[in-house]
Protein backbone atom coordinates (compact mmCIF):
# COMPACT_ATOMS: atom_id res chain seq x y z
CA UNK A 1 0.00 0.00 0.00
CA UNK A 2 1.70 3.37 -1.17
CA UNK A 3 1.20 6.68 0.23
CA UNK A 4 1.23 9.92 -1.88
CA UNK A 5 1.76 12.93 -0.83
CA UNK A 6 3.34 16.64 -1.97
CA UNK A 7 2.83 20.31 -0.47
CA UNK A 8 0.40 23.03 -1.54
CA UNK A 9 1.92 24.36 -4.56
CA UNK A 10 3.17 20.83 -5.76
CA UNK A 11 6.83 21.77 -6.19
CA UNK A 12 7.68 18.58 -3.68
CA UNK A 13 6.11 15.57 -4.01
CA UNK A 14 6.66 11.54 -2.40
CA UNK A 15 5.51 8.16 -2.47
CA UNK A 16 5.84 5.79 0.63
CA UNK A 17 5.93 2.42 -0.50
CA UNK A 18 4.17 1.28 2.72
CA UNK A 19 1.84 2.28 5.35
CA UNK A 20 2.86 4.34 8.17
CA UNK A 21 4.80 2.57 10.59
CA UNK A 22 3.28 4.79 13.43
CA UNK A 23 1.35 8.06 13.30
CA UNK A 24 0.78 10.39 16.03
CA UNK A 25 0.05 14.24 17.11
CA UNK A 26 2.71 16.28 18.67
CA UNK A 27 1.36 19.37 20.43
CA UNK A 28 5.25 20.89 21.25
CA UNK A 29 5.49 24.76 20.44
CA UNK A 30 8.26 24.00 17.70
CA UNK A 31 5.57 22.07 16.08
CA UNK A 32 2.89 24.79 16.16
CA UNK A 33 4.85 27.51 15.29
CA UNK A 34 6.31 25.28 12.61
CA UNK A 35 2.34 24.15 11.26
CA UNK A 36 1.39 28.10 12.21
CA UNK A 37 -1.82 26.05 14.09
CA UNK A 38 -2.25 24.10 17.20
CA UNK A 39 -0.25 20.63 16.60
CA UNK A 40 1.74 18.84 14.21
CA UNK A 41 0.13 15.22 13.30
CA UNK A 42 2.73 12.85 11.98
CA UNK A 43 3.27 9.18 9.79
CA UNK A 44 6.37 7.63 10.45
CA UNK A 45 8.17 5.91 7.84
CA UNK A 46 11.54 5.11 7.55
CA UNK A 47 12.98 7.55 5.32
CA UNK A 48 14.49 4.85 2.70
CA UNK A 49 10.70 3.54 2.19
CA UNK A 50 10.09 7.41 0.96
CA UNK A 51 10.96 8.78 -2.40
CA UNK A 52 10.97 12.78 -2.19
CA UNK A 53 10.58 14.90 -6.16
CA UNK A 54 11.29 18.31 -5.57
CA UNK A 55 13.69 20.35 -3.48
CA UNK A 56 13.25 20.49 0.18
CA UNK A 57 14.53 23.06 2.13
CA UNK A 58 16.14 22.54 5.41
CA UNK A 59 15.26 24.34 8.74
CA UNK A 60 17.33 23.12 11.74
CA UNK A 61 15.51 23.55 14.34
CA UNK A 62 17.66 23.45 17.38
CA UNK A 63 16.21 25.47 20.55
CA UNK A 64 13.93 22.21 21.39
CA UNK A 65 12.20 21.35 24.74
CA UNK A 66 14.42 18.70 24.13
CA UNK A 67 17.39 20.26 23.74
CA UNK A 68 17.71 17.83 20.61
CA UNK A 69 18.47 19.50 16.76
CA UNK A 70 14.99 18.57 15.15
CA UNK A 71 15.75 19.01 11.06
CA UNK A 72 12.83 19.86 9.78
CA UNK A 73 11.96 19.94 5.78
CA UNK A 74 9.80 22.29 3.63
CA UNK A 75 8.84 23.54 0.70
CA UNK A 76 10.65 26.86 0.00
CA UNK A 77 8.30 27.95 -2.69
CA UNK A 78 4.81 27.54 -0.83
CA UNK A 79 6.41 26.73 2.61
CA UNK A 80 4.13 23.44 3.58
CA UNK A 81 6.36 21.70 6.26
CA UNK A 82 6.80 18.21 5.07
CA UNK A 83 8.81 16.00 7.34
CA UNK A 84 10.77 15.97 10.12
CA UNK A 85 13.76 14.11 11.53
CA UNK A 86 14.63 13.57 14.97
CA UNK A 87 18.44 12.20 16.04
CA UNK A 88 17.02 9.50 18.62
CA UNK A 89 14.96 7.83 15.88
CA UNK A 90 17.55 7.85 13.11
CA UNK A 91 16.33 7.02 9.35
CA UNK A 92 13.07 7.93 10.06
CA UNK A 93 11.02 10.56 8.44
CA UNK A 94 8.03 11.77 10.34
CA UNK A 95 5.75 13.23 7.73
CA UNK A 96 3.69 16.02 8.21
CA UNK A 97 0.03 13.76 7.54
CA UNK A 98 -1.68 17.20 6.27
CA UNK A 99 0.24 16.54 3.18
CA UNK A 100 -0.74 13.43 2.77
CA UNK A 101 -2.95 13.37 -0.53
CA UNK A 102 -5.44 11.22 1.43
CA UNK A 103 -5.78 11.03 4.98
CA UNK A 104 -8.94 9.06 5.32
CA UNK A 105 -7.19 5.97 7.00
CA UNK A 106 -4.77 8.58 9.63
CA UNK A 107 -5.39 7.58 12.89
CA UNK A 108 -3.82 8.95 15.81
CA UNK A 109 -2.07 6.40 18.07
CA UNK A 110 -0.94 8.77 20.62
CA UNK A 111 -0.30 12.45 21.46
CA UNK A 112 3.27 13.66 22.69
CA UNK A 113 3.99 16.90 24.02
CA UNK A 114 0.10 17.09 25.53
CA UNK A 115 1.62 19.35 28.35
CA UNK A 116 2.14 22.36 25.89
CA UNK A 117 -1.48 21.23 23.96
CA UNK A 118 -3.62 24.65 23.28
CA UNK A 119 -6.96 25.01 25.61
CA UNK A 120 -8.94 24.37 23.48
CA UNK A 121 -8.20 21.02 22.17
CA UNK A 122 -9.56 18.10 24.03
CA UNK A 123 -7.93 14.82 23.32
CA UNK A 124 -9.82 11.26 23.28
CA UNK A 125 -9.30 9.51 26.61
CA UNK A 126 -9.49 7.09 24.41
CA UNK A 127 -5.98 7.86 22.34
CA UNK A 128 -2.49 7.60 24.74
CA UNK A 129 -1.08 10.96 25.88
CA UNK A 130 2.33 11.57 26.78
CA UNK A 131 3.03 14.79 28.40
CA UNK A 132 6.54 15.24 26.85
CA UNK A 133 7.94 12.65 24.45
CA UNK A 134 7.08 9.02 24.43
CA UNK A 135 9.56 6.49 25.72
CA UNK A 136 9.38 3.77 22.70
ZN1 LIG B 1 5.31 23.90 -2.36
ZN1 LIG C 1 6.54 18.66 18.06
Amino acid sequence: MSKTGGCLCGQVRYEATTAPLMSGVCHCKNCQKQAGTAFSTLAAFQKSDVDFVGELALYQDSDTDTGNTVNRYFCGQCGSPIYSEVPGQPGMAFIKAGTLDDTDDFVAMFHCWSSKKQNWVELSPDVPAFPENPQM
